[in-house]
């Protein structure tokens, strides 16, 4: 479904991604970990344009995604959450929620809200529509930028880190809500430092180092009988 071949990435002078190649099946969950400065988060952001590859190929459905001629309907495909949420503070939640589906994907205001009091329901948050994100704690602003996310109605969805500005009481929620998407078959790449997502939820765990791809293989594998020498010295202060 989505497949990001031989990707570099400059800032500069700083080579941040080297020759980086990925390749995600429909309804695959993909970990990326590794340490701080590996360009975690420069790939997510070249796989939706956030920033732009200097070489390399992203594909999504068999065709490469062009800068200049589907960036919009790609946007609308590849969703993204943050670590910081970005939810907009002048709109309640129910209306933060609306916002994609209303002016991206022109849905009357009525059907917005239908679809987006689900998805509140859904992330445990139906209570919370007429609030302002403000009054929320982490958690829960977190799972309204899922929600938000997921009203664009993607077929893929990337997560830099979503439980990492968290308290770490705040973790489970959040988590729990993402597994119930990876089990619903949601198609997913997420860079976290939570193992126990990783064991449980993600079909490959990849490991980055020096924006590189080091290593890539099963939770089972990559956590018991890690291959290369840094996966294994990096997973050992993780773990
Ligand atoms: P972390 O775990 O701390 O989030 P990361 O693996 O996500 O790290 P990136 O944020 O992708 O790493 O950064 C990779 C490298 O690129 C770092 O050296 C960083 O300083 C640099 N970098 C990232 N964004 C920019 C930018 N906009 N301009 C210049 N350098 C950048
Ligand atoms: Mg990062």
């Amino acid at each position: 479904m989505l497949r990001m071949s031989k990707i570099h990435k400059w800032f500069g002078k700083l080579h941040v991604l080297k020759d980086v190649n990925l390749d995600v099946k429909e309804g695959e969950v993909i970990v990326i970990i590794g340490a701080s400065g590996s360009g975690k988060s420069t790939f997510l952001r070249c796989i939706n344009f956030l920033e732009e590859a200097e070489k390399g190929v992203v594909q999504f459905r068999g065709k490469p995604i062009l800068k200049n001629r589907n960036l919009t309907g790609i946007r609308k495909e590849i969703g993204m959450v943050f670590q910081h949420f970005n939810l907009f503070p002048h709109m309640n939640v129910l209306h933060n929620v609306m916002e994609g589906p209303v002016h991206t994907r022109h849905m009357s205001p009525h059907d917005a809200e239908k679809l987006a009091r689900g998805l509140l329901e859904k992330v445990g948050l139906s209570d919370k529509a007429k609030v302002y994100p403000s009054t929320l704690s982490g958690g829960q602003k977190q799972r309204v930028a899922i929600a938000r996310a997921l009203a664009m109605q993607p077929s893929v969805l990337l997560f830099d880190e979503p439980t990492s500005a968290l308290d770490p009481e705040l973790v489970g929620e959040v988590v729990s809500v993402m597994k119930d998407l990876a089990n619903e078959g949601m198609t997913m790449i997420v860079v976290t430092h939570e193992m126990w997502f990783a064991r449980e939820a993600a079909d490959r765990v990849v490991f980055m180092d020096e924006g590189t791809i080091i290593e890539e293989a099963p939770p089972e594998k990559m956590f018991s009988e890690p291959e290369n020498e840094r996966t294994k010295q990096f997973l050992k202060q993780i773990l």
